[in-house]
């Protein structure tokens, strides 16, 4: 008998690095404003210390060390007392000073985790090995005629880099945790999550193995992931080509890769024979940083509400579901919208089929992220106020969808709208009762049928009366008339 020869199946073993820029208001080392790369003039916001001048002196920003205790305590890690900053050489025309200063022995905080929401409802733990305090260096833009270009405000801005132990095993999980650590970045407003501009930075560092080894094989390390959209696919896409070169009797080669996204496809970009020797050395123009346990719990007792207690909170006193709590705290614009919402008087759980409905459905439309919510013009108590309409039913349940669309796309107040649009409620019963008898009166089969028992035919003849209404009628006093009009008929 021929035996069917089984492909062994295979794991990922997973690490992600995330590089932050904290929203301080100054640079790490210097007095020089952290300025929106996007849209200051280049190389505007500079100097001696961030351009790399000799002679100049660096000073560490204490909002700096605050913002990476709150990130360490919120990753529930082990805040260090004593921090040194080392300086990482390497020659780089982004790096004016020919090193960068980092921390790499004594990080800031170390040994922690976090909780990462799985698609089917399960959590799961991800150990976060440490998160270590750096200056970001400039950047480059390479130009078409060969030229480059270099604009040093980025130079010098605080950067937290956040190291994950090997604890991912698929593309999922790896989306999971960048959804995770970017929210509670944002919620602690160090950073803002903004993939497209650079100041958040993901890196996976992706091997396989056969299920059940624990052997540690060759990884690579996936760059340039610009989105959470793009980390996953590029994720997905080198666990499939690291599978395919082992099956075929290859062996990966640990290098690093980019991610292109035209083609798809991950591509070598450098080797890891050819990395850097960095001879770090502790940095002599930066004393020893003793962070005090007085000012960690200082720190502690202003940290913000984290996405974990806010779902548990949106559970247990506003009466949620575990899946919509979960939904609405990924992103803290949406939590934001949510809450204002229901301080406009809202009842929580219609307030939360409202938003993940018809307002996600409405952004869907037009192309919008969710964490844009505050960029739309339905603005929370604007969908409160088409909510309480629809209880008081000045409007229906269809008009209310009509009059959001309407203030989502071309803004405008609700009242408005209604008069404007015609979209206030029928319920006058007489009104109603002409409609209803008319269609009974047009559709004498589904009548016959409905008589002979199919009594799924007074949804098609209801359509009917709501049609004839355009749209407007009091859906369940048409649904009573047109009971009472049929069994007269009997
Ligand atoms: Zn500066």
């Amino acid at each position: 008998m021929a035996t069917k020869i089984q492909t062994p199946a295979y794991e990922a073993v997973i690490g992600m690095e995330v590089h932050a820029e904290l929203m301080t208001e100054s640079k790490m080392f210097c007095r020089c404003a952290v300025v929106d790369l996007t849209t200051a003039q280049p190389n505007t916001a500079v100097c001696p210390v961030c351009l790399g001048m000799p002679g100049v002196l660096p000073v560490i920003n204490q909002q700096a060390i605050e913002y990476g205790i709150m990130v360490g305590l919120a990753l529930n890690c082990e805040i260090a007392e004593f921090n040194q900053f080392a300086r990482k050489n390497y020659f780089y025309p982004d790096l004016p000073k020919g090193y960068q200063i980092s921390q790499y022995e004594f990080p800031l905080a170390v040994n922690g985790f976090v909780m990462i929401d799985l698609p089917d409802g399960s959590t799961k733990r991800i150990g976060i090995r440490r998160a270590h305090l750096e200056e970001d260096t400039g950047k480059n833009t390479h130009l078409s005629d060969g030229t480059s270009l270099v604009d040093f405000n980025r130079s010098g801005v605080p950067l937290l880099e956040i190291v994950t132990e090997p604890d991912i095993r698929n593309a999922e999980e790896a989306e999971a945790y960048c959804r995770k650590l970017r929210a509670i970045l944002q919620y602690l407003g160090v950073n803002s999550g903004d993939m497209s501009k650079g100041v958040l930075r993901v890196e996976a560092n992706i091997s396989v193995r056969p299920v059940g080894s624990n052997e540690f094989r060759n990884r690579t390390e996936v760059k340039n992931l610009n989105s959470i959209r793009n980390m996953f696919r590029a994720t997905e896409y080198e666990i499939e080509r690291q599978i395919q070169v082992w099956e075929s009797g290859g062996s990966v080669v640990q290098e690093t890769r980019g991610w292109d996204e035209q083609k798809q496809k991950t591509f070598s970009q450098r080797s890891k024979e050819s990395a850097h020797d960095y001879r770090y050395f502790p940095e002599p123009d930066l004393p020893v940083l003793e962070v005090s346990r007085e000012w960690v719990e200082r720190v502690r007792a202003h940290m913000p509400e984290l996405p974990d207690s806010k779902r548990e909170r949106f559970m247990n006193v506003l009466g949620l579901s575990a899946y919509d709590a979960s939904v609405l705290v990924a992103d803290r614009p949406i939590a934001d919208y949510f809450e204002n919402a229901v301080k406009a008087g809202g009842d929580a759980k219609i307030v939360a089929n409202w938003m993940m409905g018809e307002l996600f459905r409405l952004m869907n439309k037009s192309g919008l992220e969710r964490e844009q919510i505050d960029e739309i013009s339905v603005k929370p108590e604007q969908l409160v106020e088409v909510i309480q309409l629809i209880e008081k039913k000045t409007i229906n349940n269809n008009a209310g969808k009509k009059v959001l669309e309407i203030v989502y796309n071309k803004g405008g107040e609700v009242s408005h709208i209604i008069q404007s649009e015609g979209l206030a409620q029928q319920s006058d019963e007489g009104v109603l009762r002409t409609a209803v008898m008319q269609v009974l009166d047009q559709n004498p089969s589904e009548v016959t049928r409905w008589l002979n028992g199919e009594e799924k035919v007074i949804k098609f003849l209801m359509g009917q009366v709501m049609r004839a209404m355009r749209g407007t009628g009091d859906a369940q006093a048409v649904q009573r008339l047109l009971e009472e009009e049929l069994s007269k008929r009997k």
